[in-house]
């Protein structure tokens, strides 16, 4: 009995030395550990054994049935690992982590920014939810101001709105300074409109402002020309067409030759050659009164810009509501 053990375990050894895939392991459990197996065979023996060696004999063919088993088991595990391995080529290769990038409207920011500070201009903030004498009063419109109808105001109360314009700021900084003022402020700016190719409830400005003594119409002139240089080629001429708003005397709209065609004429200057970018003007000394600056003493200027529409110029868009989709097809083109 003994001797028919070490054969059956020489058998299995043998058998399993050349076992290569899973369902080859299933078969030799089978042939051995099953219940009409090789082992239960043996068992069914124990009963020829004599009485005294029965017991011995038992607990050999015990030990060797979970020898077996672990043996399966093991060779079970590492074929499974080897097929898990193989499930992973290694010679495909990487995919690419999806990276973000900024909004088109952050990266002309940030052009802007850098163009303003290289010509001496420091960056300030102010909220958005503003108060109506920040947004109207100050900056010379009263309550009542016809001129308070050219913007569609969102009202959360009636002395508080979501700002129409980066304008309130001028107020918040000459406040808390004194001449001379130089800045620019990026940010945010509401309005009622109904959405369209060139209007958003929402949009962006850059406000900027000059103060000092001896400021002149000259040099806004000259900023917004070096401007206009750094952001679309040295040969963008600039005009300025007059104009009005309560908070600069004199004002004037400012346009760039089309950066499209270049004066040509072209679908989107409307075949007159110019773009028509924001409004300007030397701050008006009602505006000074309201800050206790000396309108005397001080002069400056101020002028915005919609980021948006920069962008939409720079980048050749069409369609103002594009950039506020999160359409990364658009999105990821720049
Ligand atoms: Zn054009």
């Amino acid at each position: 009995m003994l001797d028919r053990i070490r054969d059956l375990k020489e058998k299995f050894k043998a058998d399993i030395s050349r076992v290569k895939t899973l369902p080859e392991v299933e078969k030799i459990r089978i042939k051995y550990l099953s219940r009409k197996g090789e082992v239960a065979e043996l068992f069914a023996r124990l009963k020829d054994v004599n009485a005294t060696d029965r017991p011995k004999i038992g607990k050999v063919l015990n030990e060797l049935k979970t020898h077996l088993g672990r043996e399966l088991e093991n060779l079970q595990s590492g074929l499974q690992r080897k097929t898990d391995k193989k499930a992973l080529d290694l010679t495909l290769p990487g995919r690419r982590p999806f990276t973000g990038r900024k909004h088109p409207l952050t990266k002309i920011l940030d052009e802007i920014k850098t163009i303003f500070m290289g010509m001496g201009f420091r960056i300030e903030d102010g909220p958005e939810i503003e108060t109506d004498y920040y947004n109207f009063e100050a900056l010379n419109m009263p309550k009542n101001h016809p001129a308070r109808d050219m913007q569609d105001t969102l009202y959360i109360t009636e002395d508080i709105v979501l700002r129409t314009h980066t304008s309130p700021v001028q107020i918040r900084v000459m406040e808390q300074s004194k001449p001379p003022v130089r800045i620019i402020a990026p940010g945010r700016v509401y309005r009622r409109d109904t959405p369209d190719a060139s209007h958003s409830p929402f949009f962006h400005q850059v406000e900027g402002l000059v103060v000092d003594e001896g400021i002149n119409f000259g040099d806004l002139k000259g900023v917004i020309t070096a401007f206009a240089h750094k952001m679309f080629g040295s040969d963008i001429r600039v005009r300025f067409r007059p104009s009005f708003f309560p908070f600069t005397e004199p004002s004037a709209e400012y346009d760039f030759i089309c950066v499209f065609c270049r004066g040509k004429g072209c679908r989107v200057c409307k075949n007159t050659g110019w773009v028509e970018i924001s409004g300007a003007g030397m701050v008006d000394p009602n505006v000074f009164d309201y800050v206790n600056y000396d309108s005397e003493k001080y002069t400056g200027y101020a002028f915005g810009m919609g980021i948006d529409r920069i962008a939409m110029l720079k980048y050749g868009i069409h369609d103002i509501r594009l950039f506020f989709e999160n359409d990364i097809r658009f999105l990821e083109q720049f």
